[in-house]
Protein backbone atom coordinates (compact mmCIF):
# COMPACT_ATOMS: atom_id res chain seq x y z
CA UNK A 1 0.00 0.00 0.00
CA UNK A 2 1.07 3.48 -1.02
CA UNK A 3 1.95 5.25 2.04
CA UNK A 4 0.13 8.36 0.65
CA UNK A 5 -3.25 6.20 1.30
CA UNK A 6 -3.30 6.05 4.94
CA UNK A 7 -3.60 10.11 5.08
CA UNK A 8 -6.96 10.08 3.69
CA UNK A 9 -6.79 10.83 0.11
CA UNK A 10 -9.44 9.61 -2.63
CA UNK A 11 -8.76 8.19 -5.53
CA UNK A 12 -8.06 10.61 -7.70
CA UNK A 13 -5.38 12.33 -5.77
CA UNK A 14 -4.36 8.92 -5.13
CA UNK A 15 -4.07 7.76 -8.90
CA UNK A 16 -1.74 11.23 -9.54
CA UNK A 17 0.29 11.15 -6.95
CA UNK A 18 1.08 6.99 -8.34
CA UNK A 19 1.72 8.42 -11.48
CA UNK A 20 3.57 11.28 -10.60
CA UNK A 21 5.91 8.65 -8.74
CA UNK A 22 5.49 10.11 -5.22
CA UNK A 23 6.02 6.77 -3.06
CA UNK A 24 6.31 8.49 0.51
CA UNK A 25 4.60 11.60 2.15
CA UNK A 26 7.06 14.12 3.09
CA UNK A 27 7.54 15.49 6.39
CA UNK A 28 5.59 18.63 5.74
CA UNK A 29 2.80 16.41 4.14
CA UNK A 30 2.63 13.98 6.92
CA UNK A 31 1.90 16.35 9.43
CA UNK A 32 -0.27 18.65 7.53
CA UNK A 33 -2.57 16.53 4.80
CA UNK A 34 -4.64 14.82 7.88
CA UNK A 35 -5.12 17.52 9.85
CA UNK A 36 -6.30 20.08 6.54
CA UNK A 37 -8.36 16.83 5.41
CA UNK A 38 -10.18 16.44 8.29
CA UNK A 39 -10.24 19.61 10.11
CA UNK A 40 -11.81 23.46 9.01
CA UNK A 41 -8.94 24.92 10.81
CA UNK A 42 -6.13 28.13 9.79
CA UNK A 43 -2.32 26.25 9.87
CA UNK A 44 0.77 27.85 10.27
CA UNK A 45 3.30 25.73 8.48
CA UNK A 46 7.06 26.45 8.77
CA UNK A 47 8.31 24.89 5.51
CA UNK A 48 11.04 25.61 3.00
CA UNK A 49 10.92 25.34 -0.66
CA UNK A 50 11.87 21.77 -1.52
CA UNK A 51 10.13 20.42 1.58
CA UNK A 52 7.12 19.29 -0.84
CA UNK A 53 4.83 21.89 0.91
CA UNK A 54 3.11 22.55 -2.32
CA UNK A 55 1.52 19.23 -1.83
CA UNK A 56 0.79 19.77 1.43
CA UNK A 57 -1.40 22.59 0.81
CA UNK A 58 -2.16 21.45 -2.82
CA UNK A 59 -3.42 17.74 -2.16
CA UNK A 60 -6.41 18.77 1.00
CA UNK A 61 -6.96 21.99 -1.11
CA UNK A 62 -8.51 19.63 -4.43
CA UNK A 63 -10.21 17.61 -2.17
CA UNK A 64 -11.85 20.02 -0.46
CA UNK A 65 -13.07 22.29 -3.24
CA UNK A 66 -16.55 21.34 -5.10
CA UNK A 67 -15.06 20.40 -8.31
CA UNK A 68 -18.95 20.62 -9.88
CA UNK A 69 -19.39 24.32 -8.58
CA UNK A 70 -17.65 26.72 -10.53
CA UNK A 71 -17.27 29.49 -7.89
CA UNK A 72 -13.34 30.29 -6.68
CA UNK A 73 -13.22 28.31 -3.66
CA UNK A 74 -9.52 28.45 -3.05
CA UNK A 75 -6.90 31.25 -3.84
CA UNK A 76 -2.91 31.18 -3.26
CA UNK A 77 -0.92 33.64 -3.25
CA UNK A 78 2.32 33.43 -3.53
CA UNK A 79 5.26 36.00 -4.12
CA UNK A 80 6.64 35.53 -7.68
CA UNK A 81 5.55 34.82 -11.30
CA UNK A 82 7.44 31.83 -11.08
CA UNK A 83 6.45 30.35 -7.82
CA UNK A 84 2.98 31.10 -9.14
CA UNK A 85 3.23 29.29 -12.09
CA UNK A 86 4.72 25.96 -10.44
CA UNK A 87 2.20 25.69 -8.07
CA UNK A 88 -0.30 25.96 -10.73
CA UNK A 89 1.62 23.59 -12.69
CA UNK A 90 1.74 20.99 -9.56
CA UNK A 91 -1.64 21.74 -8.62
CA UNK A 92 -2.93 20.58 -12.78
CA UNK A 93 -0.48 17.66 -12.03
CA UNK A 94 -2.79 16.80 -8.58
CA UNK A 95 -5.77 17.07 -10.48
CA UNK A 96 -4.99 15.46 -13.84
CA UNK A 97 -7.82 12.81 -12.51
CA UNK A 98 -10.35 15.56 -11.73
CA UNK A 99 -11.67 16.89 -15.20
CA UNK A 100 -14.10 19.41 -13.95
CA UNK A 101 -11.36 20.99 -11.68
CA UNK A 102 -9.83 24.18 -13.03
CA UNK A 103 -6.69 26.15 -11.85
CA UNK A 104 -6.07 29.52 -13.03
CA UNK A 105 -2.60 31.44 -12.56
CA UNK A 106 -2.98 35.05 -12.03
CA UNK A 107 0.17 37.15 -12.51
CA UNK A 108 1.91 40.18 -13.41
CA UNK A 109 3.43 40.36 -17.10
CA UNK A 110 0.68 38.34 -19.02
CA UNK A 111 -2.35 39.68 -20.29
CA UNK A 112 -4.89 40.51 -18.05
CA UNK A 113 -7.78 40.06 -20.31
CA UNK A 114 -6.80 36.07 -20.82
CA UNK A 115 -6.36 35.63 -17.47
CA UNK A 116 -9.73 36.91 -16.58
CA UNK A 117 -11.35 35.38 -19.36
CA UNK A 118 -10.16 31.75 -17.80
CA UNK A 119 -11.71 32.58 -14.81
CA UNK A 120 -14.91 33.57 -16.12
CA UNK A 121 -14.98 30.01 -17.47
CA UNK A 122 -14.44 28.60 -14.04
CA UNK A 123 -11.93 28.19 -11.83
CA UNK A 124 -12.03 26.62 -8.46
CA UNK A 125 -8.40 27.67 -7.35
CA UNK A 126 -6.51 30.28 -8.25
CA UNK A 127 -2.83 31.06 -7.47
CA UNK A 128 -1.98 34.47 -7.42
CA UNK A 129 0.81 36.93 -7.48
CA UNK A 130 -0.17 40.06 -5.04
CA UNK A 131 0.10 43.06 -6.47
CA UNK A 132 -1.81 41.13 -10.27
CA UNK A 133 -4.81 39.81 -7.42
CA UNK A 134 -5.08 42.95 -6.35
CA UNK A 135 -5.49 44.73 -9.57
CA UNK A 136 -8.14 42.13 -10.69
CA UNK A 137 -10.26 42.98 -7.60
CA UNK A 138 -10.26 46.47 -8.50
CA UNK A 139 -11.19 45.81 -11.72
CA UNK A 140 -14.05 43.20 -10.69
CA UNK A 141 -12.63 40.51 -12.93
CA UNK A 142 -12.72 38.34 -9.85
CA UNK A 143 -15.19 37.50 -7.19
CA UNK A 144 -13.49 35.94 -4.34
CA UNK A 145 -16.35 36.88 -2.19
CA UNK A 146 -17.10 33.13 -2.06
CA UNK A 147 -13.84 31.78 -0.67
CA UNK A 148 -13.26 29.07 2.08
CA UNK A 149 -9.50 28.21 1.50
CA UNK A 150 -6.87 30.88 1.40
CA UNK A 151 -3.26 29.68 0.91
CA UNK A 152 -0.20 32.40 1.96
CA UNK A 153 2.62 30.60 0.30
CA UNK A 154 6.06 31.61 1.14
CA UNK A 155 4.52 34.48 3.44
CA UNK A 156 7.64 35.62 5.03
CA UNK A 157 8.81 36.48 0.75
CA UNK A 158 5.65 38.00 0.49
CA UNK A 159 6.34 40.37 3.73
CA UNK A 160 10.29 41.03 2.88
CA UNK A 161 9.40 42.16 -0.79
CA UNK A 162 6.82 44.79 0.90
CA UNK A 163 3.11 42.92 0.10
CA UNK A 164 1.91 43.38 3.67
CA UNK A 165 -0.92 46.33 2.24
CA UNK A 166 -1.84 43.83 -0.78
CA UNK A 167 -2.38 40.83 1.21
CA UNK A 168 -4.10 42.88 3.74
CA UNK A 169 -6.44 44.37 0.94
CA UNK A 170 -6.96 40.56 -0.42
CA UNK A 171 -7.75 39.48 1.95
CA UNK A 172 -10.55 42.06 3.02
CA UNK A 173 -12.79 41.09 -0.18
CA UNK A 174 -12.44 37.50 1.25
CA UNK A 175 -15.09 36.08 3.96
CA UNK A 176 -14.71 35.64 7.42
CA UNK A 177 -15.27 32.31 7.33
CA UNK A 178 -13.01 30.70 5.61
CA UNK A 179 -9.82 28.74 6.52
CA UNK A 180 -6.14 30.10 5.80
CA UNK A 181 -3.37 28.27 5.59
CA UNK A 182 -0.08 29.95 5.85
CA UNK A 183 3.21 28.44 4.89
CA UNK A 184 6.67 30.67 5.33
CA UNK A 185 10.09 29.00 5.44
CA UNK A 186 10.83 31.57 8.39
CA UNK A 187 9.11 33.01 11.25
CA UNK A 188 9.87 37.01 11.36
CA UNK A 189 7.98 39.26 13.37
CA UNK A 190 5.79 40.60 10.56
CA UNK A 191 4.69 37.13 9.92
CA UNK A 192 3.53 36.51 13.44
CA UNK A 193 1.67 39.49 13.17
CA UNK A 194 0.18 38.54 9.77
CA UNK A 195 -0.89 35.17 11.62
CA UNK A 196 -2.11 37.18 14.86
CA UNK A 197 -4.54 39.21 12.63
CA UNK A 198 -6.11 37.14 10.10
CA UNK A 199 -6.25 33.48 12.10
CA UNK A 200 -7.96 31.98 14.66
CA UNK A 201 -6.43 29.73 16.68
CA UNK A 202 -3.92 27.83 13.84
CA UNK A 203 -2.28 24.75 14.48
CA UNK A 204 0.96 25.31 14.24
CA UNK A 205 2.90 22.72 12.14
CA UNK A 206 7.22 22.85 11.87
CA UNK A 207 9.59 20.88 9.70
CA UNK A 208 12.71 23.30 9.89
CA UNK A 209 15.71 21.30 10.35
CA UNK A 210 14.71 18.02 9.40
CA UNK A 211 14.41 19.55 5.89
CA UNK A 212 15.68 17.20 3.42
CA UNK A 213 16.35 20.21 1.00
CA UNK A 214 19.19 21.98 3.17
CA UNK A 215 20.26 18.78 4.15
CA UNK A 216 21.91 18.74 1.10
CA UNK A 217 23.42 21.70 0.94
CA UNK A 218 27.04 22.04 2.35
CA UNK A 219 27.81 25.90 3.39
CA UNK A 220 30.94 27.46 3.31
CA UNK A 221 32.63 30.57 4.56
CA UNK A 222 35.77 32.48 2.91
CA UNK A 223 36.88 35.75 4.33
CA UNK A 224 39.00 38.53 2.45
CA UNK A 225 39.35 41.95 2.22
CA UNK A 226 36.30 44.18 0.93
CA UNK A 227 38.14 44.89 -1.96
CA UNK A 228 38.78 41.17 -2.60
CA UNK A 229 35.55 40.41 -2.77
CA UNK A 230 35.15 40.46 -6.98
CA UNK A 231 38.44 38.43 -7.31
CA UNK A 232 37.44 36.39 -4.68
CA UNK A 233 34.29 35.63 -7.09
CA UNK A 234 35.95 34.86 -9.79
CA UNK A 235 38.37 32.59 -7.83
CA UNK A 236 35.56 30.95 -6.77
CA UNK A 237 34.01 30.31 -9.99
CA UNK A 238 37.35 29.32 -11.88
CA UNK A 239 38.26 26.75 -9.46
CA UNK A 240 34.71 25.39 -10.22
CA UNK A 241 34.78 24.86 -13.89
CA UNK A 242 30.86 23.56 -14.41
CA UNK A 243 29.54 25.92 -11.82
CA UNK A 244 25.87 26.60 -12.44
CA UNK A 245 25.17 29.12 -10.09
CA UNK A 246 22.78 32.52 -8.42
CA UNK A 247 25.20 34.44 -7.12
CA UNK A 248 23.58 37.21 -4.55
CA UNK A 249 23.90 40.93 -4.10
CA UNK A 250 22.56 43.13 -1.82
CA UNK A 251 21.76 45.71 -3.99
CA UNK A 252 20.46 46.23 -7.58
CA UNK A 253 23.58 48.19 -8.46
CA UNK A 254 25.53 45.51 -7.00
CA UNK A 255 24.08 43.17 -8.80
CA UNK A 256 24.01 45.41 -12.03
CA UNK A 257 27.77 45.72 -11.64
CA UNK A 258 28.82 42.50 -10.36
CA UNK A 259 26.78 40.67 -13.77
CA UNK A 260 28.69 43.46 -16.07
CA UNK A 261 32.14 43.27 -14.71
CA UNK A 262 31.50 38.82 -14.98
CA UNK A 263 30.30 39.30 -18.69
CA UNK A 264 33.63 41.69 -19.42
CA UNK A 265 35.74 39.32 -17.95
CA UNK A 266 34.57 36.57 -19.79
CA UNK A 267 31.90 35.03 -17.73
CA UNK A 268 28.63 33.36 -19.26
CA UNK A 269 26.73 35.73 -16.66
CA UNK A 270 23.77 38.35 -16.92
CA UNK A 271 22.25 40.33 -14.15
CA UNK A 272 18.51 39.70 -12.67
CA UNK A 273 16.96 42.37 -10.94
CA UNK A 274 14.25 44.44 -10.68
CA UNK A 275 15.25 47.48 -12.55
CA UNK A 276 14.93 45.18 -15.37
CA UNK A 277 11.78 44.76 -17.60
CA UNK A 278 9.47 41.51 -17.22
CA UNK A 279 10.18 40.55 -20.98
CA UNK A 280 14.28 41.41 -19.72
CA UNK A 281 13.80 39.22 -16.70
CA UNK A 282 11.86 36.52 -19.11
CA UNK A 283 14.81 36.42 -21.27
CA UNK A 284 17.83 35.78 -18.61
CA UNK A 285 14.96 33.68 -16.73
CA UNK A 286 15.07 31.27 -20.60
CA UNK A 287 18.96 31.57 -20.75
CA UNK A 288 19.93 30.54 -17.42
CA UNK A 289 17.71 27.38 -17.62
CA UNK A 290 19.10 26.62 -21.34
CA UNK A 291 22.50 26.87 -19.45
CA UNK A 292 23.85 29.71 -21.47
CA UNK A 293 23.97 31.57 -18.42
CA UNK A 294 26.29 29.50 -16.06
CA UNK A 295 26.29 32.76 -13.19
CA UNK A 296 23.32 34.60 -12.69
CA UNK A 297 23.69 37.45 -10.64
CA UNK A 298 20.49 38.27 -8.52
CA UNK A 299 18.94 40.23 -6.25
CA UNK A 300 16.95 38.72 -3.44
CA UNK A 301 13.59 39.84 -4.38
CA UNK A 302 14.11 39.43 -8.30
CA UNK A 303 15.49 35.39 -7.46
CA UNK A 304 12.78 34.86 -5.63
CA UNK A 305 10.47 31.27 -6.89
CA UNK A 306 13.24 30.38 -9.44
CA UNK A 307 12.97 26.90 -9.91
CA UNK A 308 16.03 25.94 -11.31
CA UNK A 309 16.65 22.18 -10.28
CA UNK A 310 20.34 21.85 -10.90
CA UNK A 311 22.22 24.96 -9.33
CA UNK A 312 25.58 24.11 -8.10
CA UNK A 313 26.33 26.60 -5.97
CA UNK A 314 25.08 29.45 -4.26
CA UNK A 315 27.29 32.06 -3.77
CA UNK A 316 26.33 35.26 -1.36
CA UNK A 317 28.35 37.71 -2.65
CA UNK A 318 27.77 39.75 0.27
CA UNK A 319 25.55 38.23 3.53
CA UNK A 320 22.07 39.45 3.19
CA UNK A 321 20.83 42.43 5.67
CA UNK A 322 18.10 40.20 6.60
CA UNK A 323 20.38 37.40 7.99
CA UNK A 324 17.04 35.29 7.52
CA UNK A 325 16.83 35.61 4.13
CA UNK A 326 19.96 33.51 3.20
CA UNK A 327 17.53 30.68 3.92
CA UNK A 328 15.88 31.34 0.97
CA UNK A 329 19.15 31.98 -1.09
CA UNK A 330 20.88 28.79 0.23
CA UNK A 331 17.25 26.68 -0.65
CA UNK A 332 18.62 27.45 -4.58
CA UNK A 333 20.45 24.73 -4.34
CA UNK A 334 20.42 21.44 -3.37
CA UNK A 335 16.95 21.03 -4.93
CA UNK A 336 14.92 17.75 -6.07
CA UNK A 337 17.54 15.57 -4.29
CA UNK A 338 20.33 17.31 -6.07
CA UNK A 339 23.37 18.28 -3.47
CA UNK A 340 24.78 21.91 -3.38
CA UNK A 341 26.90 24.26 -1.90
CA UNK A 342 26.50 27.52 -0.69
CA UNK A 343 28.88 30.15 -0.12
CA UNK A 344 29.65 33.37 1.72
CA UNK A 345 32.03 35.80 0.71
CA UNK A 346 32.88 37.77 3.87
CA UNK A 347 35.01 40.47 4.94
CA UNK A 348 36.14 40.09 8.76
CA UNK A 349 33.92 42.52 10.46
CA UNK A 350 31.88 39.77 9.02
CA UNK A 351 32.82 36.89 10.66
CA UNK A 352 30.35 37.18 13.09
CA UNK A 353 27.26 37.15 11.30
CA UNK A 354 28.16 33.87 10.22
CA UNK A 355 27.64 32.45 14.11
CA UNK A 356 23.95 33.93 13.24
CA UNK A 357 23.03 32.34 10.37
CA UNK A 358 24.39 28.88 11.58
CA UNK A 359 21.90 29.53 14.47
CA UNK A 360 18.79 29.82 11.73
CA UNK A 361 19.96 27.21 9.54
CA UNK A 362 21.28 24.44 12.48
CA UNK A 363 23.88 23.41 10.32
CA UNK A 364 27.34 24.50 10.44
CA UNK A 365 29.37 26.71 8.42
CA UNK A 366 33.26 25.39 7.23
CA UNK A 367 35.91 28.10 6.67
CA UNK A 368 37.22 27.76 3.74
CA UNK A 369 40.55 29.21 1.47
CA UNK A 370 39.99 31.37 -1.91
CA UNK A 371 41.84 29.16 -3.67
CA UNK A 372 45.16 29.66 -4.90
CA UNK A 373 46.47 30.72 -8.81
CA UNK A 374 48.39 27.42 -8.52
CA UNK A 375 44.89 24.99 -7.12
CA UNK A 376 43.24 26.96 -9.96
CA UNK A 377 45.43 26.32 -12.47
CA UNK A 378 45.43 22.60 -11.73
CA UNK A 379 41.99 22.68 -11.69
CA UNK A 380 41.41 23.93 -15.28
CA UNK A 381 44.23 21.96 -16.62
CA UNK A 382 42.39 19.08 -15.23
CA UNK A 383 39.02 19.94 -16.23
CA UNK A 384 40.26 20.48 -19.75
CA UNK A 385 42.22 17.12 -19.89
CA UNK A 386 38.82 15.32 -19.07
CA UNK A 387 37.26 16.89 -21.37
CA UNK A 388 39.51 16.36 -24.19
CA UNK A 389 38.95 12.78 -22.97
CA UNK A 390 35.04 12.88 -23.26
CA UNK A 391 35.06 14.76 -26.49
CA UNK A 392 32.65 13.43 -29.19
CA UNK A 393 35.21 12.96 -32.57
CA UNK A 394 34.08 15.13 -35.28
CA UNK A 395 34.22 13.27 -38.60
CA UNK A 396 34.34 16.13 -40.92
CA UNK A 397 37.92 16.65 -39.32
CA UNK A 398 39.17 13.94 -41.65
CA UNK A 399 39.01 16.10 -44.33
CA UNK A 400 41.62 18.41 -43.00
CA UNK A 401 44.05 16.06 -41.53
CA UNK A 402 46.48 15.25 -44.07
CA UNK A 403 46.85 19.32 -44.14
CA UNK A 404 46.86 19.68 -40.30
CA UNK A 405 49.12 16.24 -40.25
CA UNK A 406 51.74 18.45 -42.56
CA UNK A 407 52.11 21.19 -40.38
CA UNK A 408 52.72 19.12 -37.01
CA UNK A 409 54.35 16.33 -38.58
CA UNK A 410 57.84 16.80 -36.92
CA UNK A 411 56.29 17.06 -32.99
CA UNK A 412 56.42 14.10 -30.92
CA UNK A 413 53.58 12.88 -29.03
CA UNK A 414 54.47 14.19 -25.89
CA UNK A 415 55.74 17.62 -27.39
CA UNK A 416 51.74 17.43 -29.05
CA UNK A 417 50.06 17.30 -25.73
CA UNK A 418 52.27 20.03 -24.01
CA UNK A 419 51.75 22.16 -27.09
CA UNK A 420 48.03 21.72 -27.13
CA UNK A 421 47.92 22.45 -23.45
CA UNK A 422 49.85 25.41 -23.67
CA UNK A 423 47.39 26.94 -26.08
CA UNK A 424 44.39 25.98 -24.13
CA UNK A 425 46.22 26.81 -20.48
CA UNK A 426 48.69 29.87 -21.20
CA UNK A 427 45.80 32.56 -20.65
CA UNK A 428 45.01 30.88 -16.90
CA UNK A 429 48.32 30.34 -16.46
CA UNK A 430 49.38 33.95 -17.44
CA UNK A 431 46.71 35.18 -15.38
CA UNK A 432 47.11 33.54 -12.01
CA UNK A 433 50.71 33.35 -12.24
CA UNK A 434 51.31 36.36 -10.21
CA UNK A 435 47.98 36.45 -8.02
CA UNK A 436 48.23 37.17 -4.21
CA UNK A 437 46.73 35.23 -1.65
CA UNK A 438 42.77 36.33 -1.54
CA UNK A 439 42.54 35.02 2.05
CA UNK A 440 41.89 37.54 4.58
CA UNK A 441 44.44 36.41 7.34
CA UNK A 442 42.50 38.70 10.14
CA UNK A 443 39.65 36.59 10.93
CA UNK A 444 40.29 35.99 14.07
CA UNK A 445 42.77 33.20 13.88
CA UNK A 446 46.01 35.94 14.92
CA UNK A 447 48.25 32.85 13.68
CA UNK A 448 47.63 32.03 10.51
CA UNK A 449 49.13 34.41 8.58
CA UNK A 450 50.06 33.14 4.78
CA UNK A 451 53.57 34.50 4.20
CA UNK A 452 53.07 34.74 0.18
CA UNK A 453 55.22 37.78 -0.32
CA UNK A 454 52.93 39.87 -1.38
CA UNK A 455 52.35 41.59 2.12
CA UNK A 456 54.80 42.69 4.79
CA UNK A 457 54.41 42.45 8.72
CA UNK A 458 55.73 44.59 10.97
CA UNK A 459 56.05 45.00 14.28
CA UNK A 460 55.70 48.48 16.43
CA UNK A 461 56.46 49.55 19.46
CA UNK A 462 53.24 50.62 21.22
CA UNK A 463 50.09 48.60 22.18
CA UNK A 464 46.94 48.20 24.89
CA UNK A 465 49.33 49.66 27.37
CA UNK A 466 49.54 52.88 25.44
CA UNK A 467 46.07 53.10 25.58
CA UNK A 468 45.19 51.48 22.31
CA UNK A 469 42.78 49.07 20.29
CA UNK A 470 43.42 47.49 17.46
CA UNK A 471 40.66 50.10 15.72
CA UNK A 472 42.52 53.82 16.78
CA UNK A 473 46.23 51.88 16.42
CA UNK A 474 44.33 51.43 12.79
CA UNK A 475 43.87 54.55 12.60
CA UNK A 476 46.87 56.29 13.90
CA UNK A 477 48.61 53.79 11.41
CA UNK A 478 46.72 55.09 8.12
CA UNK A 479 46.91 58.67 9.09
CA UNK A 480 50.58 58.42 9.66
CA UNK A 481 51.21 56.85 6.39
CA UNK A 482 48.57 58.56 4.72
CA UNK A 483 46.99 55.54 3.42
CA UNK A 484 43.32 54.14 2.66
CA UNK A 485 42.10 52.02 5.57
CA UNK A 486 41.85 48.92 3.78
CA UNK A 487 45.73 49.01 2.93
CA UNK A 488 46.74 48.84 6.81
CA UNK A 489 45.25 45.57 8.11
CA UNK A 490 45.95 42.73 10.80
CA UNK A 491 46.67 45.05 13.02
CA UNK A 492 47.26 42.56 15.97
CA UNK A 493 47.58 44.30 19.47
CA UNK A 494 49.54 43.05 22.16
CA UNK A 495 50.79 44.59 25.60
CA UNK A 496 53.75 46.91 24.84
CA UNK A 497 53.70 46.29 20.82
CA UNK A 498 51.73 45.12 18.06
CA UNK A 499 52.17 43.87 14.64
CA UNK A 500 50.51 45.00 11.90
CA UNK A 501 50.94 44.82 7.57
CA UNK A 502 50.30 46.76 4.86
CA UNK A 503 51.11 45.34 1.10
CA UNK A 504 54.59 44.86 0.43
CA UNK A 505 54.58 47.63 -2.20
CA UNK A 506 54.14 50.21 0.80
CA UNK A 507 57.19 48.84 2.79
CA UNK A 508 59.61 51.79 1.82
CA UNK A 509 57.35 53.93 2.83
CA UNK A 510 56.56 52.68 5.88
CA UNK A 511 60.19 52.34 6.74
CA UNK A 512 60.73 55.74 5.77
CA UNK A 513 57.75 57.56 7.15
CA UNK A 514 58.67 55.80 10.49
CA UNK A 515 62.63 56.21 10.63
CA UNK A 516 61.86 59.08 12.86
CA UNK A 517 58.48 59.11 13.95
CA UNK A 518 57.32 60.70 17.86
CA UNK A 519 54.16 60.59 19.53
CA UNK A 520 54.64 62.87 22.25
CA UNK A 521 57.90 63.23 21.95
CA UNK A 522 58.35 59.43 22.28
CA UNK A 523 60.26 57.87 19.82
CA UNK A 524 58.17 55.04 17.72
CA UNK A 525 59.71 52.57 16.22
CA UNK A 526 58.61 50.47 13.45
CA UNK A 527 61.04 47.48 11.81
CA UNK A 528 59.71 45.14 9.42
CA UNK A 529 58.38 41.77 11.95
CA UNK A 530 61.22 39.16 11.80
CA UNK A 531 58.78 35.84 12.89
CA UNK A 532 58.28 33.46 10.35
CA UNK A 533 60.12 34.41 7.40
CA UNK A 534 58.21 37.56 6.54
CA UNK A 535 61.05 39.98 6.59
CA UNK A 536 62.47 38.03 3.66
CA UNK A 537 59.26 37.60 1.51
CA UNK A 538 59.01 41.45 1.72
CA UNK A 539 62.46 42.08 0.73
CA UNK A 540 62.41 39.75 -2.37
CA UNK A 541 58.83 42.09 -3.24
CA UNK A 542 61.30 45.16 -3.33
CA UNK A 543 63.67 43.85 -5.59
CA UNK A 544 61.11 40.92 -7.62
CA UNK A 545 58.72 43.85 -8.70
CA UNK A 546 55.38 42.83 -6.92
CA UNK A 547 54.37 46.24 -7.35
CA UNK A 548 51.12 46.70 -9.11
CA UNK A 549 50.47 42.96 -8.13
CA UNK A 550 46.81 43.98 -7.30
CA UNK A 551 46.02 44.64 -10.87
CA UNK A 552 46.44 40.68 -11.49
CA UNK A 553 42.95 39.99 -10.16
CA UNK A 554 41.41 43.51 -11.97
CA UNK A 555 42.20 45.47 -9.71
CA UNK A 556 43.96 48.88 -9.70
CA UNK A 557 45.45 49.87 -6.92
CA UNK A 558 45.79 53.80 -7.02
CA UNK A 559 42.41 55.23 -4.72
CA UNK A 560 41.53 51.94 -4.37
CA UNK A 561 38.75 52.35 -6.42
CA UNK A 562 37.93 49.24 -9.09
CA UNK A 563 39.96 49.97 -12.64
CA UNK A 564 37.37 50.29 -15.54
CA UNK A 565 38.94 47.36 -17.47
CA UNK A 566 40.53 48.97 -20.05
CA UNK A 567 42.59 46.85 -21.80
CA UNK A 568 43.84 44.03 -21.27
CA UNK A 569 46.93 44.84 -18.67
CA UNK A 570 43.99 45.81 -16.40
CA UNK A 571 42.87 42.10 -16.50
CA UNK A 572 45.68 40.14 -15.94
CA UNK A 573 46.04 39.88 -20.45
CA UNK A 574 43.39 37.35 -19.96
CA UNK A 575 40.31 38.31 -19.21
CA UNK A 576 40.06 37.03 -15.81
CA UNK A 577 40.05 33.33 -15.56
CA UNK A 578 41.71 33.05 -19.17
CA UNK A 579 39.76 29.77 -20.17
CA UNK A 580 36.52 30.78 -20.08
CA UNK A 581 36.65 33.30 -22.41
CA UNK A 582 37.62 31.07 -25.06
CA UNK A 583 35.19 28.46 -23.72
CA UNK A 584 32.79 30.77 -24.53
CA UNK A 585 33.29 31.72 -28.08
CA UNK A 586 33.57 28.23 -29.00
CA UNK A 587 30.24 27.24 -27.60
CA UNK A 588 28.78 30.40 -29.45
CA UNK A 589 29.59 28.79 -32.54
P1 LIG B 1 7.86 21.95 -3.16
O1 LIG B 1 8.48 22.00 -1.80
O2 LIG B 1 6.38 21.91 -3.05
O3 LIG B 1 8.36 23.06 -4.03
O4 LIG B 1 8.26 20.56 -3.85
C1 LIG B 1 9.53 20.25 -4.32
C2 LIG B 1 9.51 19.14 -5.38
O5 LIG B 1 9.32 17.86 -4.78
C3 LIG B 1 8.42 19.28 -6.42
O6 LIG B 1 9.02 19.07 -7.68
C4 LIG B 1 7.44 18.17 -6.11
O7 LIG B 1 6.83 17.69 -7.28
C5 LIG B 1 8.30 17.13 -5.46
N1 LIG B 1 7.59 16.36 -4.42
C6 LIG B 1 6.65 16.82 -3.57
N2 LIG B 1 6.25 15.84 -2.73
C7 LIG B 1 6.96 14.74 -3.04
C8 LIG B 1 7.00 13.40 -2.54
N3 LIG B 1 6.23 13.00 -1.52
N4 LIG B 1 7.83 12.52 -3.12
C9 LIG B 1 8.62 12.90 -4.14
N5 LIG B 1 8.65 14.15 -4.67
C10 LIG B 1 7.82 15.06 -4.13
Amino acid sequence: MNKFETLGLGEAILKAVNEMGFETPSEVQEKAIPILLNEDTDIVALAQTGTGKTAAFGFPLIEKVDASSKITQGLIIAPTRELCLQITNELKNYSKFIPSLHTVAVYGGASITDQAKQIKRGAQIIVATPGRMQDMINRKLVNISSLKYCVLDEADEMLNMGFYEDINAILSHTPEEKSTWLFSATMPREVATIAKRFMKNPVEITVGHKNTGTKNVSHEYYVVNSRDRYSALKRLADANPDIFSVIFCRTKRDTQKVAENLIEDGYNAAALHGDLSQNQRDLVMKSFRNRQIQMLVATDVAARGIDVNDITHVINYQLPDEIETYTHRSGRTGRAGKVGVSMVIVSKSEVRKIKSVERIIKQEFEKKNIPSGEEICQVQLFHLANDIGKAEINDDIENYLPAINEVLESFSKEELIKKFFSVEFSRFHNYYKKSKDLNSPSDGRSDSYDNNGNSTRYFINIGEKDGYDWMSLKDLLKDALDLGRDDVNRVDIKDSFSFFNTDASHQEKVLEIFEDFRIEGRKINVEVSKDSGRRKGGRRDQKGGFKGKRRSDGFKPKDGKRSSYKGREDRGGSGGGGGRRDRKRRSDR
